[in-house]
């Protein structure tokens, strides 16, 4: 697979490239207790625009077409879909405690929650599953207290720091020490990609710390910005106290490699959705 990578060396790997490809952190495998991969757009069968694996039901692609890409990649990853456990995003900072009652939702029957963009769990089993065409997925592990978070960033969550608010909320209800958490940026636009406006550089302003604003934002003769999601979010991952080396930074855009991912950007919204999945592994079996 050609993709294209914004770093010099690789730090998402491409898993099954021959089959059904997706993308996995070796930080997040290397510890042991979870399955995690994020999807492109191949090894689906959708059509069109939403070639090849669309995640979504909801962006005109047939209810059965959807249903086989999400049995694809659960195959090709390590899960079965009926422990899928889906968000409701709609670009806040809510997180859910996710159980075991809520085993399926979204998929083998209807949510009854809404307006959740950010989801933990310490059930073994279940799926916690995040969607995506630009935005960006922070996943979260702690090997010590066997818990998981998985949210998504888009400009408005980074503003309002829900990856913070995932890591306070994984030590609230599980007791998780920021330290012995592992974080990862996911696939998802870069800086040179990220044109906006400055009504959204100036919420930047407000809640980031102005010895980072340099890093986190240009202006450009047009008077617009470039931002750079990545870098807020890895300050947003420090300031909750994840240490440095326990954090994992996507090389892959998916505004830079549109053939392979979808972007909103880069399609002008006509696309499907990729997805972040991330399970705490069961035991096994036997022994
Ligand atoms: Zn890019």
């Amino acid at each position: 697979m050609n993709i294209k990578r914004t770093g010099g060396h690789v730090i998402c790997t491409v898993k099954n490239e021959t089959t059904v490809p997706f993308l996995s952190f070796p930080m997040l495998e290397d510890t042991g207790v979870t399955i995690h991969g994020f999807s492109t757009r191949l090894g689906g069968v959708s059509r069109d625009h939403l070639t090849s694996m669309n995640l979504s039901f909801s962006r005109g692609d047939k209810e059965e077409n959807v249903r086989e890409n999400f049995r694809r990649i659960g195959e090709s990853i390590g899960f079965s879909c009926e422990n899928l456990v889906f968000s409701d995003q709609t670009h806040t900072t809510n997180v859910r405690v996710i159980t075991v009652e809520d085993r399926g939702k979204g998929f083998v029957k209807q949510r009854d929650y809404s307006d959740i963009d950010g989801t933990i769990t310490n059930v073994p089993g279940l799926v916690l599953s995040t969607f995506y065409a630009d935005c960006v997925p922070l996943f979260f592990v702690d090997p010590v207290k066997k818990a998981i978070g998985l949210s998504h960033s888009g400009w408005k969550g980074t503003v309002g720091k829900i990856g913070r608010v995932t890591v306070e909320k994984m030590t609230a209800e599980y007791g998780s020490d920021p330290k012995d958490i592992f974080a990862a940026i996911g696939p998802s636009i870069c800086q040179d990609c990220y044109e906006v406006s400055e009504d959204v550089i100036l919420q930047f302003r407000e809640n980031y710390d102005p010895a980072l604003w340099d890093s986190l934002f240009y202006k450009k003769a047009n008077g617009k910005y470039q931002l750079n999601l990545w870098k807020a979010n890895e300050s947003v991952f420090l300031e909750a106290g994840i240490i440095k080396e326990h954090i994992s930074i996507t090389d892959i855009c998916t505004c830079c490699n549109p053939e392979i991912l979808y972007s909103h950007r880069a399609s002008q919204g006509k696309r499907g959705n990729l997805a972040a999945f991330l399970a705490l592994k069961t035991a096994p079996k036997q022994l």
